[in-house]
């Protein structure tokens, strides 16, 4: 300050000083303004606490991961946005009940399409059909070669008769896979969420998924598609598995069944 005293007029140093006065009342004025904005943490107050970790796995069988086997099916915890909902697993009857057909399409819709995208993807599986989540709806999600989307209502057409034959999975069949004999090429065609209509073209596994999915909405399991000989041998593996639960009989589900996005 001794310098600038001597370099600059006195009048412009009183002016200087002022300045440097007031913009530091200012700032401690805010300083206090923010301070008396946030509420005052009383004793007895704590942080929020921090969401458990998932719980640990049972020794029934690998569970996929982020999710446990409770009862015979495996469930999830709600990760902070997602919406990861429990997959029936094979022996629940809405696995083979034929789902209804969606004739409104509203909040309710989006919400199951935002299901089962989240769950399909949490799971790492190619597709997941509505009645897999106990939603008897014609509707599923498909993720085959970073083409990801979603149908309503489809109606499949096979442009030719080519078929392929190579191993296929199910999300609830956790873990197994079986060669299935499928058409090669097909046409989904139905609508989006907002029924604005649409068609996907799929050859190889996206025809694969498409009627792998459309029969989950017809009460079809994919091992019904083997031959005697390969069904069998199905069966067994099926029965043998950690998860394979005759009994197993989910009713709870998260969307009402009933029909609030349909017409009664
Ligand atoms: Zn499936």
């Amino acid at each position: 300050m001794g310098l600038l005293s001597v370099a600059v007029p006195f009048p412009l140093v009183v002016l200087l000083v002022c300045a440097t006065a007031v913009l530091v009342a200012s700032l401690l004025l805010a300083a206090d303004r923010a301070a008396a904005a946030r509420p005052a943490a009383g004793p007895g107050e704590r942080r929020r606490p921090r969401p458990a970790p998932h719980p640990p796995p049972t020794p029934h069988g690998e569970p996929p991961e982020g999710g446990t086997l409770v009862d015979g099916q495996y469930t999830h915890r709600k990760v902070s946005t997602l919406s990861i909902q429990p997959i029936r697993i094979f022996g629940d009857p809405v696995l083979r009940t034929a789902a209804e057909e969606v004739d409104t399409f509203d909040k309710e819709l989006r919400g199951l399409v935002k299901d089962l995208l989240d769950t399909m993807r949490d799971e790492g599986g190619a597709g997941l059909a509505a009645p897999q989540l106990g939603v008897s709806k014609r509707v599923f999600s498909f993720d085959v070669d970073d083409v990801i989307g979603h149908i309503v209502n489809p109606v499949l057409e096979f442009p030719d008769e080519e078929e392929q034959d190579g191993p296929e999975g199910c999300l609830s069949l956790p873990g197994l896979y079986f060669d299935t004999v499928r058409r090669q090429n097909v046409v989904a065609k139905g609508f989006n969420e907002y029924g604005d209509p649409l068609q996907i073209v799929g050859t190889g596994l996206m025809a694969r998924c498409l009627q792998h999915e459309t029969d989950h909405l017809d009460g079809i399991i994919f091992i019904d598609r083997l031959d005697t000989e390969r069904r069998k041998a199905a069966m067994a593996e099926i029965q043998s598995q950690d998860w394979y639960n005759e009994d197993v009989k989910v009713k709870v589900t998260p969307h009402d069944a009933k029909g609030v996005f349909f017409k009664r």
